[in-house]
């Protein structure tokens, strides 16, 4: 029987609402499988500490998430998704940009896991902190633009930085020219 009073919180919360971000994120496997059969679905929104690159953050480190984890065999597998908005300044004209993004999970823990392709089970707990951190990390962008053909400042000024057929290598969302550019104002 799993327990109706679920309220999908990653971790093993006590109702203490102080616990540490990087600890809600630990779910024990011996107590799901003892106390939900190995199969638990979890939804919910809460803080991955630093969710955030020098060009773009995630506000409030907040995620959306609705994950299902199954420890019903020797590993466990997470699937499903999580939902962020992140915030960054567009690398041409500084505009703000806002932008959600849904990214689909779908890993798996092993005792000894192997590097690069699955992540460990540590004294009976997995760390879905870490899991989710990394796909949204990836999921941030390097080079934000508020839209591809986004002129910069100066509408003027950038008719170059956006000929079609150009036979230069394919600059025209790499932010060094898009500074480069700029030099060229005065
Ligand atoms: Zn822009």
């Amino acid at each position: 029987m799993s327990g109706s009073a679920d309220h999908g919180r990653p971790g093993t919360a006590t109702g203490d609402r102080d616990h540490d971000a990087d600890l809600l994120w630990l779910v024990d496997i011996r107590r799901l499988r003892s106390e939900h059969r190995g199969r638990r679905q979890i939804t919910g929104t809460a803080a991955v500490p630093d969710l955030r690159l020098e060009t773009a953050e995630v506000p409030g480190d907040s995620v959306g998430y609705e994950l299902d984890i199954d420890a019903t065999g020797s590993d466990v597998t997470v699937t499903g998704r999580i939902d962020v908005v992140w915030r960054a300044d567009c690398r041409r004209c500084l505009d703000p940009i806002e932008r959600s993004e849904t990214m689909r999970l779908q890993e798996v823990f092993q005792v000894v896991e192997i590097e690069g392709e699955t992540w460990p089970i540590v004294d009976d707990r997995i760390d879905l902190g870490l899991v989710v951190r990394e796909h949204v990390l990836l999921a941030l962008p390097l080079a934000p633009v508020c839209r591809d053909d986004c002129g910069g400042p100066d509408p003027d000024d950038d008719h170059g930085l956006l000929q079609p057929g150009s036979d230069g290598p394919v600059a025209m969302s790499d932010p060094r020219w898009a500074a480069l550019e700029q030099l060229h104002f005065d």
